[in-house]
C-alpha cells in the first residue's frame, strides 16, 4: 500500500461510500478505512427513495435537487460497480379520507408536486393489495437502493484498487504535520470522518448536536408479488423474493439488537395497511445517525481545518448522500460553498 495521499475517508457506510465514488471520479488518491466488524446504519436500511413523506405527505426538503441527481448518480455507479442496486418503482400512498384525495387533484398539478406525481387514484386498486378505499396518490422518481449491495460493490472496487484498509480508526492517534495529517506512518491532505452515530465518540466535533434515533425493519413473505412500494404509517418494499417493511422512531432505546415491541409496531401498522397474509422471515435494527435540526453535518473541524466531516444522513440517507457527497467534493476541489442547512458551523 502506498503511504500518501489526497484524502483518508474513515467508515464505508453509505456516506463513505458516495464520498469515495465522488473523490475517485475526480482522480483524487484516496484510502478508506472501515471497521467492518462495527455497525453500520447503511447495513439496515430500508433503503426508500421517496419523495412525499409523513404523516401530512410533504415534498422532501430539496427534493428537486435531490432526486435527479441521486437517479443519475446511482445509474452511473451500477454500470462502474457493475451491479444493479439501485431501482426505480413507482409508490402507492394510500389516501386517509375523500378530503385527502380533493386537497391532492388540487396539489398534483402545482409546479412543485407535479414532477414526482403519476397519477391521482379516485378508487380502490383493483390488485386489493392494500386498504384504499379512497384512492391513493401513486408517486414517481420513487424507488430504493439495496444498500447492502451498493456497500459490497464500493468495498469490492476499492479493495480491488488497494485503497481499502479493514480496521478501527482512531482520531486521537492523528498527528499533524506542516500542511499533512499523519496516521500511522500514512500521510494525507485530509481526513474526512463519516462513521455514522461512531463520530459521537470523535473528539474533534464536539459541538455536533447528535440525536441518534433507533430503527428496525421486518423482512416478509408474500404468496402475491408486489409491483410497486406500498407507503402508509410503514413501508412495504418488494425485493427479489421478499420485501422489506419498516421502520419505527425510538429516541430511548438505543442498542442495536431488534426487540419485540419494535416488531410488534411495525406489524400492527402493516396489519393496517396490507391486505394480504405475509409471514415475517427477518428482523433487523440499527441506530440513524441524526442530528437535532434532522439536516446532513458537512464541514471543518473548528480544531483542525485538515478534520473534516460528513454525516447527519440518519433521515432519507439514500436520497441526500450522493447529493451532499457531490457538494463535500466540490467544497474540498475548488472551494465552492457548503449550503448554510447543511454547514458545520450551525453548531459553532
Ligand atoms: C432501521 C433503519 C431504516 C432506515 N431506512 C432508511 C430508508 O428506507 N431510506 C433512507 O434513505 N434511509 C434510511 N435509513 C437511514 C440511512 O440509510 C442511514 O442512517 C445512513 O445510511 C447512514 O449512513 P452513514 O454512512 O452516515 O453511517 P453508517 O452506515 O453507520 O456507516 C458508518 C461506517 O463507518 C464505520 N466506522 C465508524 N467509526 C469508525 C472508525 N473510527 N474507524 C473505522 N470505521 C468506522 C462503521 O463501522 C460503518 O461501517 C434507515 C436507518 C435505519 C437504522
Amino acid at each position: 500500500m502506498e503511504k500518501e495521499y489526497d484524502y483518508m475517508i474513515v467508515g464505508q457506510g453509505l456516506a463513505g461510500s458516495c464520498l469515495a465514488l465522488e473523490l475517485a471520479a475526480h482522480k483524487k488518491k484516496l484510502v478508506v478505512f472501515n471497521n467492518a466488524q462495527g455497525h453500520s446504519s447503511s447495513r439496515v436500511a430500508g433503503g426508500l427513495i421517496n419523495p412525499v413523506t409523513g404523516r401530512k405527505m410533504v415534498l422532501t426538503w430539496k427534493a428537486h435537487q435531490l432526486f435527479p441527481f441521486l437517479n443519475r448518480f446511482y445509474t452511473a455507479a451500477m454500470v462502474k460497480l457493475e451491479n444493479n442496486f439501485y431501482r426505480t418503482l413507482p409508490l402507492y400512498r394510500p389516501f386517509v379520507s375523500t378530503e385527502e384525495q380533493n386537497e391532492w387533484q388540487g396539489k398534483s398539478v402545482e409546479a412543485q408536486f407535479a414532477p414526482f406525481v403519476e397519477a391521482v387514484v379516485t378508487a380502490s386498486e383493483a390488485e386489493r393489495m392494500v386498504k384504499d378505499p379512497f384512492g391513493g396518490l401513486l408517486l414517481k422518481q420513487s424507488g430504493y437502493l439495496d444498500t447492502d449491495s451498493f456497500i459490497n460493490s464500493v468495498a469490492k472496487w476499492l479493495k480491488k484498487e488497494h485503497k481499502l484498509v479493514n480496521a478501527k480508526f482512531d482520531a486521537k492517534d492523528v498527528n499533524f504535520n506542516e500542511d499533512v495529517v499523519v496516521y500511522k506512518e500514512i500521510k494525507a491532505g485530509k481526513i474526512i470522518f463519516c462513521e455514522g452515530v461512531g463520530a459521537i465518540q470523535n473528539p474533534y466535533f464536539p459541538e455536533i448536536k447528535f440525536r441518534p434515533v433507533k430503527g428496525e425493519v421486518l423482512t416478509i413473505m408474500l404468496d402475491t408479488p408486489l409491483h410497486k412500494i406500498y407507503n402508509r404509517g410503514v413501508f412495504v418494499l418488494p425485493r427479489e423474493g421478499s420485501c422489506t417493511v419498516g421502520s419505527n422512531y425510538n429516541h430511548k432505546d438505543l442498542t442495536w439488537e431488534p426487540t419485540n415491541a419494535g416488531k410488534e409496531e411495525i406489524s400492527k401498522k402493516l396489519n393496517e395497511l396490507l391486505l394480504k397474509p405475509y409471514k415475517i422471515v427477518g428482523h433487523k435494527a440499527g441506530v440513524r445517525p441524526s442530528v437535532a435540526d434532522r439536516r446532513p453535518v458537512l464541514g471543518a473541524s473548528r480544531q483542525n481545518e485538515h478534520m473534516i466531516i460528513f454525516n447527519g444522513l440518519g433521515t432519507k440517507g439514500v436520497s441526500l448522500a450522493p447529493y451532499f457527497a457531490h457538494q463535500l467534493a466540490n467544497w474540498l476541489l475548488t472551494g465552492s460553498p457548503i449550503d448554510k442547512e447543511v454547514h458545520i458551523n450551525r453548531f459553532f
